[in-house]
């Protein structure tokens, strides 16, 4: 779910949020809205059955109060004893349409109601009957016409009706009280889940906006910011490297100066000179040697860096270009009583490659290997075709690198503490170039090596040859 959520962008998780809470609320307020509805009509239904039940009750005093009139009429023969009578005479009539129109909708008490106005019209000729009697013959003749029975059937027929129908009407009272109760129970239900779902919702909702909402926005802006930094870094970057390769290029000028003045003074040109000056001149030298070499490797760095130097293979001899860096490094060589052996591999052909990068290989792995061997050691430089590739390996006896710093080797700048100690004057330089050179024309570097019992590294060339590639410059 978590993951799910994060691959949706901000817009698309906005809109599903509003599509949920809009669905949530119109179903929730939907059915508290049905509920309610229901409510009123239910509520409405059991008044309706208090207000028949009523009028049956109404209906039925009316009867009893004519009855009561009647007799009294009777029993005295005095029209002021009428008064009961006349006045549920003239109820009787509007009670029965209320109930007419109150029943309407139900078929039982209609047909009730049809029977009940034949037994009332029955029963209120009886009683005009009786009174009629009274009035015209005497008391003895309604007696005896009363005393017949019809009468009280007709009352009791009466009551029986309508007890019927009040039981009719309490059985869809019940019915409906029963309803509403339900609907209640259902109304609140649907009001605690509603209040739920929302309070989980507002959790939810909360949830998605403090992990998510808020953490794409944050995490948009950091984005933002990095990229920002980014491309500020690199520029300065791009502003440094172009400031070293301006400044070293105006370094080495007095110091080429130097160098050929120094030469030409050692070399007697400008007179002969005694031992302490020409001890004090090599000195001078040998530094001013130091600093163009130092110079060199940061122009090549910043040629690497800025990705301005060109690659241009043509067909060379690895043998020879690793012969001539040899010879270069000999008086180090003697000087250390080093060993040297060589392998070259017969039939190496011809190999389309740079041939200033090619010996910028050879001299770095074999200066360093006559730099961090001590006197006496051994080196081996072993040139061979592996497949698709021609390899270079330089294997010494030398201090080695401590397991530590291996993974640091090819860092710019980086010189372990064991080498550092041994050889001062070391840039930690000329392997960050060579990799990045070398990688860069389709070959690789690697190396093995154990501390005090020496070092291999090696260096793979395609035998299809360097990759080609424009540039600026070349490196030196
Ligand atoms: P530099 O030799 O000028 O310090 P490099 O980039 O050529 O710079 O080498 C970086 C570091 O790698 C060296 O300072 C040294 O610590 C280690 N190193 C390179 N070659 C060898 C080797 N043959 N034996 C032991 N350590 C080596």
């Amino acid at each position: 779910m978590d993951s799910f959520i994060k691959k949706l962008s901000v817009k698309t998780l906005n809109s599903t949020l509003i599509f949920i809470i809009v669905f949530v609320f119109l179903t929730v307020s939907s059915a508290c809205y049905y509920s309610l509805r229901r409510i009123d009509t239910d509520e409405f239904w059991e008044i309706h059955s208090y207000q028949v039940s009523e009028n049956i009750n109404i209906l039925l005093l009316n009867m009893e109060d004519m009855e009561t009139g009647q007799r009294g009429y009777i029993i005295t023969g005095h029209q002021n004893f009428l008064e009961p009578y006349d006045a549920g005479y003239n109820n009787i009539t509007n009670t029965f349409s209320i109930l007419q129109k109150l029943t309407i909708d139900n078929p039982v008490q209609q047909n009730n109601l049809i029977t009940l106005k034949v037994l009332i019209d029955e029963k209120v000729t009886e009683l005009k009957d009786s009174m009629s009697l009274r009035t015209n013959i005497g008391f003895d003749a309604a007696k005896d016409h009363i005393l017949i029975g019809n009468g009280k059937k007709k009352m009791d027929s009466i009551r029986v009706l309508i007890a019927k129908m009040q039981t009719e009407e309490s059985r869809l009272l019940k019915i409906r009280t029963e309803d509403l109760t339900k609907i209640n129970k259902i109304t609140e239900l649907i009001i605690i889940i509603g209040s739920i779902i929302g309070f989980l919702f507002y959790l939810l909702v909360n949830y998605i906006i403090n992990n998510f909402v808020i953490g794409k926005i944050v995490k948009k802006s950091l984005f933002d910011k990095e990229q920002q930094a980014n491309k500020e870094l690199q520029s300065i970057n791009l502003a440094k490297d172009e400031f070293v390769s301006i400044a070293s290029h105006q370094l080495r000028t007095p110091l080429t100066a130097l160098k050929g003045y120094t030469g030409m003074l050692l070399d007697g040109d400008v007179g002969s000179i005694n031992e302490k000056q020409r001890e004090y001149l090599s000195e001078i030298k040998n530094a001013n040697d130091r600093m163009i070499k130092l110079i060199t490797s940061l122009l090549n760095v910043s040629r690497v860096d800025l990705g301005v130097f060109t690659v241009d293979p043509e067909l060379i001899n690895f043998e020879e270009i690793s012969q001539s860096v040899l010879k270069e490094l000999e008086s180090s060589i003697k000087d250390k009583k080093l060993h040297i052996k060589t392998n070259f591999e017969k039939n190496i052909p011809l190999l389309s490659a740079d041939p200033k990068i090619v010996r910028m290989v050879f001299q770095n792995l074999l200066s360093n290997a006559v730099k961090y061997t001590p006197p006496e050691g051994s080196i081996s430089l072993n040139i061979k075709k592996e497949y698709p590739d021609l390899v270079i390996s330089v294997k010494d006896t030398g201090y080695g690198i401590p397991e530590a710093v291996k993974l640091k080797i090819f860092t710019k700048l980086f010189r372990s503490d064991n080498a550092r100690i041994k050889d001062p004057n070391g840039t930690g330089l000329g392997l960050y170039i060579i990799k990045a050179t070398i990688e860069q024309t389709g070959g690789k570097i690697w190396f093995d090596s154990k501390e005090n019992k020496g070092s291999t590294f090696y260096v793979s060339i395609p035998l299809d040859g360097m990759k080609k590639k424009e540039g600026f410059k070349r490196l030196e």
